[in-house]
């Protein structure tokens, strides 16, 4: 007989298991939280068989948990997603990020004549979904953003 073999990722002790992200989009998170240059122990899976999606990309993250801001921020590449926060080996806590009705201090507003440049006030967006693409508008200067402008 034949021993099955399943090829499973080592759990983590503590940290923060990002899973059930759309195939695609875990590059991105990467990129945007600059994951890939902490000194941290990251194991990323991309284009994984899932139940529930087609194909789905997981982050593990070692030691890292992340701010109620930073998961406002993951909800915009993955709203469905799933984040476990491990701690001793256990899920103690599992949340879907929510969408954020407004952004307050983490975008910069692209328009360099905004007055969210020059007055000392927080960047202010309200998110905006049209034809299922995210757009931000701007309190200061009331331009709509695509999202990809604004948090390049
Ligand atoms: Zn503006």
């Amino acid at each position: 007989m034949v021993k099955k073999q399943t090829l499973s990722v080592k759990a983590i002790k503590n940290g923060t298991v990002i899973d059930h992200i759309p195939a695609g989009e875990g590059l991105n998170i990467l990129h945007y939280f600059k994951l890939d240059q902490l000194q941290k122990c990251i194991t990323v899976g991309f284009n994984l068989k899932s139940d529930t999606q087609n194909h789905k990309d997981l982050i593990k993250i070692e030691n890292i948990f992340f701010t109620e801001e930073n998961i406002q921020q993951i909800a915009f590449f993955a709203p469905n997603c799933t984040i476990n926060i491990i701690q001793n080996f256990q899920v103690i806590e599992k949340i879907t990020p929510t969408y954020p009705d407004q952004v307050i201090g983490i975008f910069k507003c692209p328009n360099i004549n905004c007055a969210s440049h020059t007055e000392p006030v927080k960047s202010h967006f309200y998110v905006k979904n049209k034809d299922n693409k995210t757009k931000l508008k701007c309190h200061y200067c009331e331009k709509i953003y695509p999202f990809e402008w604004v948090h390049k």
